[in-house]
């Protein structure tokens, strides 16, 4: 997750194996270090594949602008 500025305020990777959780796509894993926020409309998530329909919604959910 990334400011207007520029600054990264939150990352994450793909954990699925790691935590046996299905849903720990690297988005989501972003979604949760990130915390509570109040600004999600002015954060530009960064993925590195297509998110899967999960994390789309997600993004939608939290108003990333981009969808
Ligand atoms: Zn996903």
């Amino acid at each position: 997750m990334i400011t207007p500025a520029g600054e990264v305020v939150a990352a994450g990777h793909n954990m699925r194996v790691q935590s046996g959780d299905p849903t720990a796509h690297g988005e989501m894993s972003c979604f949760r270090a990130a915390g509570r926020r109040r600004d999600w409309h002015t954060l530009t998530l960064a993925t590195t594949l297509s998110p899967c329909a999960m994390c789309s919604g997600a993004t939608v959910l939290h108003r990333i602008p981009g969808w």
